[in-house]
């Protein structure tokens, strides 16, 4: 835990969220501020800042968020039409909260880089 992390404290449960999946490594849960019809926030439980500290010691909590981003796409119905898994990384990245997330976007046409 990670002082005045806010994705710690959802992780920790100390503040609510509208969660849909949970392990020992990972909870995900629906982004507060919707970008589109889905919008899910697949967070590891331990504090890793950014993309920037992804090593090999942690690597398998990445590999785990891949893998039930996946299962959560069917069951949300969005493996067949398609989604987005997008990380942002540091200031120019736009990451916003200093705790790694990967977001699950999904349920409008048109992707793209941006
Ligand atoms: P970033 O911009 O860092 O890639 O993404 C941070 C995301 O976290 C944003 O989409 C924002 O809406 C979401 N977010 C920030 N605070 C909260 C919160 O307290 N609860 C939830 N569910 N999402 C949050
Ligand atoms: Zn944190």
């Amino acid at each position: 835990m990670s002082n005045n992390c806010i994705f710690c404290k959802i992780a920790a449960g100390e503040i609510p969220c509208e969660k849909i999946y949970e392990d020992e490594l990972i909870i995900a849960f629906r982004d507060i501020a919707p970008v589109a019809p889905v919008h899910v926030l697949l967070v590891p439980k331990v504090h890793i800042q950014s993309a920037n500290e992804i090593t090999s010691e942690n690597s398998h909590i990445v590999a785990r968020i891949f893998e039930v981003a996946s299962n959560l796409a069917l069951e949300l119905g969005i493996a067949e039409s398609g989604y987005r898994i997008v990380n942002n990384c540091g200031a120019d990245g736009g990451q916003t909260v200093a705790h790694l997330h990967f977001h699950l976007i999904a349920g409008r046409a048109g992707g793209g880089m941006y």
